[in-house]
């Protein structure tokens, strides 16, 4: 028999009318069954593990990120996979960072949740939670159809480091700009093989240690010293560039200097693209071509999501400042298409 470790960590998802009041509370997900009662019919061992207190996925962080891991590498040999119930305002920064802390997964770990509360009429979770169940039981010659951290929501697998939130109304929500979706549901589940990773050979490894002191310059025509300074002459040890299109930004002299002093104090600054679809393209500009001399590392078409969590990652293991550049720039869980 098929069986999976639900991991309810909060959001809209698990809320419920309450019978006397009518607000919105928290659903006790140690009874889903009752509460889903289509769940039966799958005839799979469903076992939930509740977080307490739960969250809304805003308050999210690096710890609870490894508490996750934790929880999927304690029981990881019981169970044919993992579904995670989390909010989806920060769900793409959850699957990232599992997707880098769980090296050589073999096993499906599917995010899903839901735009309104399982108790209600209209409600898109149930379809979620039910399809994100399926995925994780489906097989191929005896193996996880999909051996990838992947985040499942209205119809759509989306690979969770390639996937963002972009919009907070339809029950559409998420988007994967730069890669194929992973699967498709609709009569059938329609699994897009071609694009899901393969099967590791070696056995997982989690490693959960990060360091969140990064720091993000988003760049906006009319940018001042003060803000650009604000961050390159802070105390963080690595920073984001949100650039324009393939990575542009201004080539003022004074803006140059600010980059080439945080690059001086051993700051590590990677370069992605403002525009959600496309990738970075260092040289290809003039307004380019001088960031590329300087060393700046290009994120190419890497979600911010994926980059925020990526550098936390490597930062957080004992690699050097060219390690982690070297790291950055290639795709070590399918990230990136360089
Ligand atoms: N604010 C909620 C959360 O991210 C929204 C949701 O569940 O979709 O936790």
């Amino acid at each position: 028999m098929t069986k999976i470790l639900i991991i309810y960590t909060g959001g809209t998802i698990g809320m419920v009318n309450d019978a006397q009041t009518g607000a919105l509370i928290p659903f006790d997900f140690k009874q889903i069954q009752q509460n889903v009662p289509e769940l039966a019919r799958l005839n799979y061992q469903l076992d939930v593990h509740s977080f307490d207190p739960i969250l809304d996925s805003s308050n999210m962080n690096p710890v609870i990120w490894a508490e996750l891991a934790g929880i999927i590498g304690d029981s990881y040999h019981d169970y044919d996979g993992f579904v995670i119930l989390h909010g989806s305002d920060t769900m793409a920064y959850t699957a990232s960072a599992l997707s880098f802390m769980l090296k050589n997964l073999n096993k499906p770990v599917v995010l899903t949740g839901s735009q309104l509360p399982i108790g209600e009429i209209r409600t898109d979770a149930k379809e979620n939670l039910i399809t994100a169940l399926e995925i994780v039981a489906t097989k191929n010659k005896g193996k996880a159809m999909v051996p990838e951290v992947c985040i499942y929501f209205d119809y759509q697998l989306f690979r969770g480091n390639r996937a963002i939130k972009y919009n907070s109304e339809k029950f559409e929500a998420f988007l994967s700009p730069n890669y194929h979706i992973l699967a498709e549901a609709g009569v059938n589940l329609s699994f897009y093989s071609n694009y899901i990773n393969p099967h590791p050979l070696e056995e997982l490894r989690i490693q959960s240690r990060f360091n969140a002191n990064i720091g993000v310059l988003k760049l906006y025509p009319g940018i001042t010293p003060q803000a650009v300074q604000a961050i390159t002459r802070s105390s963080v040890d690595a920073i984001i560039l949100e650039t324009f299109g393939s990575g542009n930004t201004t080539t003022a002299s004074w803006f140059i200097a600010s980059l080439q002093e945080a690059i001086d104090q051993d700051k590590l600054i990677v370069d992605i693209s403002q525009c959600q679809g496309g990738s970075v393209e260092l040289g290809k500009y003039e307004t380019s071509k001088r960031l590329q001399q300087m060393g700046i590392i290009s994120g190419f078409d890497m979600t911010f999501e994926a980059t925020v969590t990526k550098l936390m990652y490597l930062m957080g293991q004992d690699l050097s400042h060219a390690q982690i550049a070297f790291l950055m720039e290639q795709s070590i869980r399918g990230e990136l298409t360089s």
